[in-house]
């Protein structure tokens, strides 16, 4: 608990409904995990709240559906140009709420934000529907797509801005309007760039947002019967009870969900982009990232050489305080998580694990005012069997197992092995075995010889437990709008 003189000087947050914001009677402590102290804090909306923004949603949909795609689009670019006027600023306070480095914050999230809307205000101006003759019946057929109406959309926080803009473009792109609700532990960009909205020209109650828990505010949105579609992104948990909670109403979903993601390195790879590449893939953003790399199966001849030059590079991977341009990585987002992710390492070791860096075995050198804050170094794990809850669980933390096998067939097999299918890696010089592993791994995205090269305009989303749908340009288009085919005879 923080004492009452301190909680003066918190930041407190406040819902954005109907183009005001709009004060809450009850708040959620949110912490700053670089220093592990409160400093902010974040209405606990619950039913009444969710219900107010869905009036206002509901009020502000015939106007702004009427519009065109290019006036909605001119707001859109609006708003990324006043995102990108405040860019530092959004950074910085990414930074102080999600504990991740600010110039990750500064290079990735932020602009990848700024980006959202300019990349969906130009693609809804670009897509066509479908026309098919029957001549011999005196018949033309087409189709329509209009927008869906209230868009309930949720998001995690390990991303906040990015992916929540990932959904807010699109959605008011296509002409629905939103009620959004950012996770309550990263909640502050969300909420500074409501004071964006109405310089951008977002009519009032076009985006609303309602603060607070996923058990309180998000059930009350996903359980609201005049919300017709719900983009989720966030654990396969949560998303399997959005699924039961939406069910009764029959309601569109779109979901995006963990990961256990399996890098597949073969003896003809070039060893040094890979290793670079696959340090990053595994620990950038303390590797909370759906898309980071949590399994790395080598071929034999070169594991070894791999492992020892793999470590090496780990051990550069710096965790500090996350306003020091030289870190890597910051904070963890809490000390609940912090925890969980060592109960990994823990687990690996007493399974016979062998850690080769990070937990344990390598000391962080912090400033004095990071002390208590939820840090935790690169961590390099061999010699887990692949049953083992290490190599089956998203830790979605700092932690990376390496492993080897000897044939192309048994690779595949091993990086299938999981519940989950949201991505892989495949290095290897042969562009035939790439093609040949690429096609036969289960994962939405496939990346070979690099991590994390992404076109909007293709599909994003998991397979198997990692999610159902896809977004992305023409993706997140049909997702948002409703299909309907019309025929007229003549
Ligand atoms: P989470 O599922 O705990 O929470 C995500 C969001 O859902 C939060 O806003 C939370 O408040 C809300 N929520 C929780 N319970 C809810 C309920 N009963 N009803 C409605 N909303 C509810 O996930 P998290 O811990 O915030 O995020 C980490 C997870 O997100 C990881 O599993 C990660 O892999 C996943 N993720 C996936 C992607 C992707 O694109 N596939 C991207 C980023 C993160």
């Amino acid at each position: 608990m923080t004492n009452p003189s301190a909680q003066s000087s918190h930041l407190v947050l406040e819902n954005f409904i109907g183009g005001k914001f709009v004060p809450c009677r009850s708040h959620i402590d949110s912490y700053d995990p670089s220093i592990g102290e409160v400093y902010c804090r974040v209405p606990d909306s619950g039913e009444e709240e969710v219900e107010a923004a869905v009036v206002a949603a509901k009020e502000a949909f015939p106007g702004w559906s009427a519009r065109s795609p290019e006036q909605r689009a001119q707001v859109l670019n609006k708003l990324a140009d006043l995102l990108e006027a405040h860019l530092e600023e959004f950074a910085q306070a990414e930074s102080r709420d999600q504990g991740k480095t600010v110039t990750f914050a500064r290079t990735v999230d932020i602009p990848r934000s700024v980006h959202n809307f300019r990349f969906f205000a130009s693609s809804v101006l670009h897509h066509t529907t479908e026309c098919s003759l029957m001549d011999h019946m005196g018949c033309l057929n087409y189709t329509i797509r209009c927008p869906v109406g209230v868009a309930g959309l949720i998001s995690p926080w390990n991303l906040p801005l990015y992916l929540l803009t990932w959904k807010i473009a699109p959605a008011i792109a296509t002409g629905n309007t939103v009620v959004a609700k950012p996770s309550e532990m990263t909640s502050v960009t969300a909420w500074m760039m409501c004071k964006l909205m109405q310089q951008a020209g977002v009519p009032p109650g076009v985006v609303n947002m309602v603060f607070g828990t996923g058990p309180r505010a998000g059930d009350a949105l996903v359980g609201h019967p005049e919300v017709p579609l719900v983009s989720f992104t966030g654990s396969t948990a949560t998303a399997q009870r959005i699924t039961e909670r939406s069910a009764p109403y029959c309601k569109k979903l779109s979901l995006e969900l963990g990961g256990k993601n399996p890098a597949v390195i073969f003896a003809d790879a070039n060893l040094d982009q890979c290793i670079e590449t696959t340090v990053r893939s595994s620990f950038t953003n303390q590797g909370e990232v759906c898309l980071c790399t949590s399994r790395i199966y080598v071929e034999r001849s070169i594991y070894s050489e791999f492992l020892e030059k793999f470590v090496a590079a780990a051990k550069k991977w710096k965790t500090g305080a996350p306003s020091d341009p030289s870190s890597n990585n910051g904070a963890l987002i809490s000390n609940e998580h912090l925890e969980k992710v060592r109960s990994y390492v823990a687990l690996a070791k007493s399974e016979g694990g062998i850690v080769h860096c990070g937990e344990g075995v390598d000391q962080l050198d912090l400033p004095k005012r990071n002390a208590n804050g939820y840090f935790m170094p690169a961590t390099v794990i061999s010699g887990m069997s692949d049953s083992s809850r290490v190599m089956q669980e998203e830790i979605f933390g700092p932690v990376t197992c390496v492993s080897h096998f000897d044939t192309e067939d048994e690779a595949v097999s091993r990086g299938n092995g999981v519940r989950y299918g949201l991505s892989a890696t495949v290095w290897s010089r042969d562009v035939g075995k790439v093609h040949r592993v690429a096609r036969r791994l289960q994962a939405g995205l496939v990346w070979t010889n690099c991590w994390l090269v992404r076109d909007l305009n293709l599909p994003f989303g998991g397979m198997k437990n990692s999610g159902v749908g896809r977004e992305g340009g023409k993706d997140s288009y049909h997702f948002f709008t409703e299909v309907k085919t019309i025929a007229i005879t003549h």
